[in-house]
Parts: C-alpha cells; sequence; structure tokens
C-alpha cells in the first residue's frame, strides 16, 4: 500500500526559500576579489541568485549544462551553488590548484559552457580556453573595476552580468534525482573522475551534517568555512548553514592564511570551523608565534587526511577547542564517519576516551558501513582486524560522470573507499593504511602513476615508483624511488629538475632514493606496499 503524504521533491531549492523566509538576517560575511569583506544577509544572497538564474537563462542555459566555477570561497560563489542547481543547471566546481592540463583536462570533459572565476585566473583562463572548444564565456567574479585584462572574447564581470536581470525568478520544480553539482576527484589512478551529485543526496546529506552527533549546526553558529568550495561542495556547508540559518564566513583566497584567519574568527566571533590537517598546524603555530587567542571558537573539524594526535591534545588544551576528526570522500559528499562521543565511550578511562577520539569516528546515519578480507568476506567490528572499506547510501556515488566503467560500486551494490580500516565494537573506524595507490598532500591529491611515468621519460632512469611518506606539515608528500640505467650517472637534483614545469611544483618529489631494485608482485606490478615497508625500515 502507498503511503497518503505529500509527494514533495527534496530539493536544493527549498534551502533557499526556507531560509529566505526563516533566515532573513543571518549572514554571509565573504572575503573575495574585492579590497573589503563583503556582508549580506541570506534573503540578499537568494535575491542576487536569482538575477543570476535569469542571466543563465540569458546565456542559454539548459537544463543538464554544465557552469564551470573556478573560485575560492566567496559570495558570489554561493551564488552561483544556488542558481545554477535550482534552475536545472549543474555547478561545477573546478579545483584551481590543479596544474593546467588536469583544468583543461577536467573542464573538457564536464563540457562546461561557460566559467565563472575569480580575476586572479585569467592568465591561466587565457592560455587553457584553446583547449575548450565547448567554453562559450568566460565571466569573472567581480564589477567593473576589478575587471582583469584578458585575451578571452566576450569575458564580463558578473555585476554587469547580474546588473542587467531582473530578480523576478520562478524556481523551476524539479525532479529530487536532478544533478546538481558535479566535482572532479583525483583521487583515483587514472583520470580525473566525475561526481554528479543530485537534489535528493544533497539535501539528506546536509540534514545528516546538522545531527547534534556530527557537525551540530545550529542556527547561533557562525561557522568559518575553510574547506573549500571546490572540494566536494566544502564538506556541505553553503548548504547545512542556511538551512539552519548559521552565519557563514568564507575566507576567500585566504584560506591558507593564518593570520587572515585569525582575523576573522576574531572579527566574526566564529565559534565553530572545517578544515584539512595542514590548515589547522598552520593555525596553531601562527596562534604559538605570534600570542593572539581566538576564545570565540568552541569546535572544529578535521577531516581529508588523518587528524595528527599532537593537533587534538594542542587545540584542546591550550585553546579550550574542541576537535572532531571526520572522514569522507568526494564519492560521498563527502561525509562518512564523525567522531563524537557516545554514552559508553563517554564512560571509559581518560587514556582510552582519549584513543577513541584520534580515530576517524562512527557512521552517520545514511552510510551503511562494512570492512571486508581480500575474498570479500565482511569482518568482525572488533577494532583489531583491518579490511577494506566499503560504504554505500543515498549520498553515495553509483557511477561516474560520462565514464566507461560502468558503476563505481561492486555487484553487490558496495563502493570500495580504497581505505583499509578497522571498526571496534562502539562503531569507531579507524584508517590504517590505504589500498589505492595515491598521495594527499595538505588535502590535495598527488597521481603517483603521472609522476612514476615522468620519472621513467627520463634517460637515465630504468624503473621509478613514487610512495606516500608522512610529513608533519602536509600529512604526506611524495618520495621517488628510481633504479638507474645500467651506466647512467642521474642524481637527485637532476630528476627534481626534470619535473619542473611538468607538473605543479606542489606535486615535485622532495626527496629521491636510488636503489638497485624495486619490489614486484607475482603479476609483474609494483609491490607498493611492499616498498613502503622497505622505505620506512631504511629512513
Ligand atoms: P575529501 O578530501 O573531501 O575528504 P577526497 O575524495 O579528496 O575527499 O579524499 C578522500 C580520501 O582522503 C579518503 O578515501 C581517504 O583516503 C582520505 N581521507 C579523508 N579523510 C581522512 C581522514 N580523516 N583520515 C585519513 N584519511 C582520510
Amino acid at each position: 500500500m502507498r503511503g497518503l503524504m505529500m509527494d514533495d521533491p527534496l530539493l536544493i531549492t527549498q534551502i533557499m526559500r526556507f531560509a529566505e523566509r526563516n533566515f532573513p538576517t543571518s549572514e554571509i560575511i565573504s572575503v573575495s576579489a574585492d579590497p573589503e569583506p563583503h556582508r549580506y544577509t541570506y534573503a540578499e544572497a537568494f535575491w542576487r541568485a536569482r538575477r543570476l538564474a535569469n542571466a543563465l537563462a540569458r546565456l542559454g542555459a539548459t537544463p543538464g549544462d554544465r557552469v564551470g566555477t573556478l573560485a575560492w570561497n566567496d559570495h558570489r560563489h554561493f551564488e552561483l551553488y544556488y542558481a545554477s542547481s535550482c534552475s536545472g543547471a549543474v555547478c561545477h566546481t573546478i579545483n584551481p590548484r590543479l596544474f593546467p592540463d588536469q583544468i583543461a583536462y577536467i573542464a573538457d570533459h564536464a563540457g562546461d559552457r561557460w566559467i565563472f572565476a575569480d580575476p586572479m585566473f585569467a592568465p591561466l583562463l587565457d592560455g587553457l580556453a584553446p583547449r575548450l572548444p565547448r567554453l562559450e564565456r568566460v565571466v569573472f567574479l567581480c564589477g567593473p573595476e576589478r575587471m582583469p585584462a584578458s585575451t578571452l572574447p566576450e569575458a564580463i564581470d558578473y555585476e554587469t552580468l547580474i546588473g542587467a536581470e531582473t530578480d523576478d525568478y520562478d524556481w523551476p520544480l524539479l525532479e529530487e534525482t536532478t544533478a546538481s553539482a558535479l566535482c572532479y576527484t583525483s583521487g583515483t589512478t587514472g583520470h580525473p573522475k566525475g561526481v554528479l551529485y543530485h537534489h535528493r543526496s544533497t539535501l539528506l546529506h546536509a540534514y545528516a551534517a546538522c545531527m547534534p552527533d556530527c557537525m551540530n549546526l545550529a542556527n547561533r553558529d557562525t561557522v568559518l568555512a575553510i574547506v573549500p568550495m571546490f572540494h566536494a561542495n566544502a564538506w556541505c556547508l553553503p548548504y547545512a548553514c542556511p538551512m539552519v540559518g548559521a552565519h557563514l564566513v568564507l575566507p576567500g583566497p585566504r584560506m591558507g592564511d593564518p593570520a587572515a584567519l585569525t582575523e576573522l574568527i576574531q572579527d566574526e566571533q566564529v565559534n565553530c570551523s572545517m578544515g584539512v590537517p595542514t590548515v589547522w598546524l598552520g593555525l596553531l603555530q601562527y596562534l604559538q608565534d605570534s600570542g593572539r587567542e581566538i576564545p570565540s571558537l568552541e569546535r572544529i573539524v578535521v577531516g581529508g587526511a588523518a587528524c595528527p594526535p599532537m593537533l587534538i591534545e594542542a587545540f584542546e588544551q591550550r585553546h579550550a577547542v574542541r576537535v572532531h576528526h571526520s572522514w569522507g570522500m568526494t564519492e560521498m559528499s563527502p561525509l562518512g564517519v564523525f567522531n563524537s562521543p557516545t554514552r559508553v565511550s563517554e564512560s571509559l578511562t581518560p587514556p582510552e576516551r582519549e584513543a577513541i577520539g584520534r580515530k576517524q569516528g562512527r557512521g552517520v546515519f545514511g552510510v551503511e558501513m562494512r570492512i571486508v578480507d581480500d575474498d570479500g568476506a565482511e569482518l568482525p567490528w572488533d577494532g583489531e582486524q583491518p579490511g577494506g572499506l566499503q560504504v554505500r547510501g543515498p549520498w553515495v556515488c553509483g557511477s561516474y560522470f560520462h565514464s566507461d566503467d560502468d558503476e563505481a560500486h561492486g555487484a553487490d551494490g558496495w563502493f570500495d573507499t580504497g581505505d583499509v580500516a578497522t571498526i571496534d565494537p562502539l562503531g569507531f573506524m579507524q584508517i590504517t593504511d590505504r589500498s589505492k595507490d595515491v598521495i594527499k598532500s595538505g588535502g590535495e591529491w598527488i597521481s603517483s602513476i603521472e609522476l612514476e611515468n615522468l620519472a621513467m621519460s627520463h634517460p637515465g632512469v630504468a624503473e621509478a615508483a613514487v610512495i606516500a611518506i608522512a610529513d608533519p606539515k602536509w600529512s604526506e608528500r611524495p618520495l621517488l624511488v628510481v633504479v638507474r640505467k645500467p651506466g647512467a650517472a642521474v642524481d637527485a637534483e637532476a630528476l627534481i629538475e626534470w619535473y619542473k614545469g611538468k607538473v605543479a611544483d606542489w606535486w615535485i618529489p622532495d626527496t629521491v632514493r636510488f636503489v638497485d631494485e624495486l619490489p614486484h608482485t607475482a603479476t609483474g606490478k609494483l609491490a607498493k606496499a611492499q616498498l613502503r615497508r622497505q622505505m620506512a625500515e631504511s629512513a
């Protein structure tokens, strides 16, 4: 028998309508290309989103068209999130920190018809535009006075674009599975892959994020979103904050600048914030060096890479800031687990509580999780045996965008995360290793395969492997291990020089080690796990 409740679809549009009505005075404070921080209310933001939706229609946007963004966390990017998704288009956030070749690949694969870009990316886009045949126009996220010099035909500034429009726009009633946003992940071995979120997945995920044992977001909060809006939708903050009417603080291009973050926290009385470990380590160091304090900050969420235990101790003991470790993936919108205490964990001894607090966290309702052995058999939640971590749920990726692989998950419907983990009897998951061959440095992916291929194109190199090594500041850095060709005298300096101009500077390995041979599996593949062990033992 069918239930008799209303059939209203779950749409991002509802967040907008609700916030406009219920929280007209809640604010978005944003650092952008403009000299002063910008400050306005959700009501004003959504009023401008309607003008932008009219502008997109005038540009010829039709349902499903991809609207690319190459932008930091600021108010115009926020408006783009809503105007594109809620008008039926897809907001495609591109990571500007990627190497130009990767950006070209991603924008071309996505088929972006327009790119809305921070003015600082004008030279980058000048170079990329000839490689993007489907790109029709670039819109710079500024007013006419800050329009950058550009060779792009018909480039226009955002304020002029939306200034020509009215705020009279009727948001269409979409189906809840309509695509809303697209984000490419490079955390894979091949080309970056597109994860295509829909309205329903986004709404359910934002609901879950607000729950008390998760981010615990409420109207009284002032949230600083340090995690970039091109990183899995800033972990959903642009949706969750207006859902509850929290103030949202967007640090623009200053997200890696601890002095600027300190000022924003102090000026706006920020009480919670989210970001990767590298950002928090930088902030801790700055606070220590400058003697400045951030008393308003009550809690932070640390994810994207393993949170070092010293970070938890330093924030909790020196600054009285509660640290919540969390784990997720772009393919999971990204929320997977979140670390907050349970009734039982609270009753344990202080050392036991501390050990649990360091784990990545426990499941959030909406994500099912299991660990399996090499044969796919499920392992117990005993906190001892590690296994391949698999997930499923309504905000987990089913298939990648325009991909040859039909499905992102296995035949039994579980998505294999490529992470290896234990789960304890209380449900706390801990990442112990990674089976996927990738490196994550400062919260961003580095492709080991690309670095290996480049090294092997050097005339003095017979074979090369790139593995992650632990790094106190960046979580991980690439280590290049090389077998020289007989008679070749190539050294570390020459190889580092070889990479320059071929990959982003931050990808280039800091260290090169030379060996007589590399370990291989029975099928002749590089035995990366064995190599990691060897390198750790001989370090
Ligand atoms: P995001 O950076 O938004 O978490 P990505 O898709 O870029 O999403 O990266 C996901 C991967 O990052 C995970 O599969 C895992 O390998 C790693 N990761 C994310 N969070 C953590 C964490 N808390 N601890 C250890 N590894 C993590």
